[in-house]
């Protein structure tokens, strides 16, 4: 089996972390400066997947592992989309959708897929139509060049040389969000409840790249001691931590994590067999 890069480009929540404002929210520490969601997969053969298309997608293809001076020509920027695997349609997974117009150009016009539940892909096709159908522009790109897949739960579609499993989650209040078994990895973002139908799909993991929010309980997102029971019952090989609040400071964090877990920062970066 070939490794795949996995890759984090975000791994703060809706808001992005630090917030502005409130100068007592602020954190002086470099690993607590943490992008909105998103992730990809490089596959053996260059084929990149991303997780997500949310709205820091542009900085993220630009300094995908946050090692960039700023200044100088960004060598390790992204310049393919093979696939987007769309967790689901909240505005910090999806309102980066935008920027992958620049994708289609740097591969000379060629379309991207948008792969995810049918009821995640309505609403982004509704958001943001412009994006798909006749009409699109290939020659300035000044629109981006999509259509969407919908995959069935529980049903292994191969995309870009790669198995992808798609499954259910709960989203909480905010409904369902889409869990994706990669290989030996698995990606689960936007979690309040891994529901027990998943289990069998989540067996034997190399790695789970698994939500967590903050330490209080919220009405759609995993808490600490949440993500900890689903770690327990899944047992995976090695885990990372990601989509944390602002509240999440990573020296205190990190002090607790038991074997095998780790918290993610922008640019934490990985290979897992597929
Ligand atoms: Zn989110
Ligand atoms: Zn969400």
């Amino acid at each position: 089996m070939a490794d795949w890069e996995f890759t984090i480009t975000g791994c703060g929540t809706s808001h992005g972390n630090p917030m502005w404002g409130v100068p007592a929210w602020w954190s002086d520490d470099r690993r607590d400066r943490r992008r909105r969601s998103g992730a990809f997969l490089r596959g053996p053969q260059g084929q990149v997947l991303l997780f997500d298309c949310g709205p820091d997608l542009a900085h993220q293809m630009t300094d995908p592992y946050r090692d960039w001076d700023g200044i100088s020509y960004p060598q390790r920027s992204i310049v393919r989309c093979d696939g987007v695997l769309q967790t689901h349609d909240h505005a910090d997974h999806s309102h980066g959708i935008n920027d992958l117009r620049h994708l289609n150009r740097l591969m000379k016009g060629d379309g991207i897929a948008l792969y995810g539940a049918e009821e995640h892909l309505s609403i982004i096709r509704a958001m943001f139509p412009y994006c798909f159908g006749a009409g699109v522009d290939t020659y300035t790109m000044s629109k981006p060049s999509l259509r969407t897949v919908a995959l069935a739960d529980g049903v292994a579609t191969r995309i870009a040389g790669l198995d992808v499993t798609p499954f259910a989650m709960s989203h909480g209040s905010a409904g369902r969000t889409t869990g994706f078994r990669c290989g030996t990895m698995a990606y689960c973002t936007d979690v309040k409840e891994l529901p027990r139908a998943a289990d069998p799909l989540l067996q034997d993991l190399d790695l789970l790249a698994l939500s967590v929010l903050r330490d209080t309980p919220h009405p759609t997102h995993q808490s600490w001691d949440e993500a900890m029971d689903v770690l327990a019952r899944l047992r995976p090989r090695r885990t990372v931590l990601m989509h944390m609040g602002a509240e999440v400071r990573y020296a205190a964090w990190a002090q607790r994590l038991p074997p095998g877990v780790e918290l993610a920062v922008d640019g934490w970066t990985t290979t897992v067999a597929a």
